[in-house]
């Protein structure tokens, strides 16, 4: 009696995996759409069901639209589609979190520079300097 060869698994075409969800912030009216946890009052620069630190539950909070700059720097090196030379800042948004941001103009904030949101390039944070 001659058996059929079972199918080798490494046959099996896999499915295409999903695209996993973007994890940069998203701006909602020029503010940042976050949530606040109401058991430890953790600040997240995302809308999330659970806090991510003590995994209570949250609520939709918008954070901005100014902050301060923490640091920033010049890159000179080709990123995805930003064009060197260009500036990233962190900053600390008012009553909320630290995000990451392109700075538009081209200079670098110094420390404790007052920054406002302006929009968002390639699904990126851009940030001008309040007085420019
Ligand atoms: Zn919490």
């Amino acid at each position: 009696m001659l058996l059929k060869a079972a199918t080798c698994l490494s046959e099996v075409v896999p499915a295409t995996p999903p695209a996993p969800a973007d994890p940069r912030p998203c701006l909602i009216g020029g503010r940042i759409a976050g949530s606040t946890c109401t058991a430890c009052g953790h600040n997240a620069a995302r809308r999330h069901p659970r806090c991510e630190r003590c995994l209570g539950n949250t609520i939709a909070t918008n954070f901005g639209p100014t902050g301060v700059v923490w640091s920033s720097a010049t890159v000179h090196l080709r990123i995805g589609e930003l064009t060197p030379p260009f500036v990233l800042a962190y900053i600390d948004v008012d009553a909320g979190p630290r995000v990451l941001a392109q700075v538009v103009g081209g200079n670098e904030v110094p420390a404790g520079g007052l920054v406002r949101f302006t929009g968002e390039e390639n699904g990126n944070l851009t940030v001008k300097a309040v007085g420019q």
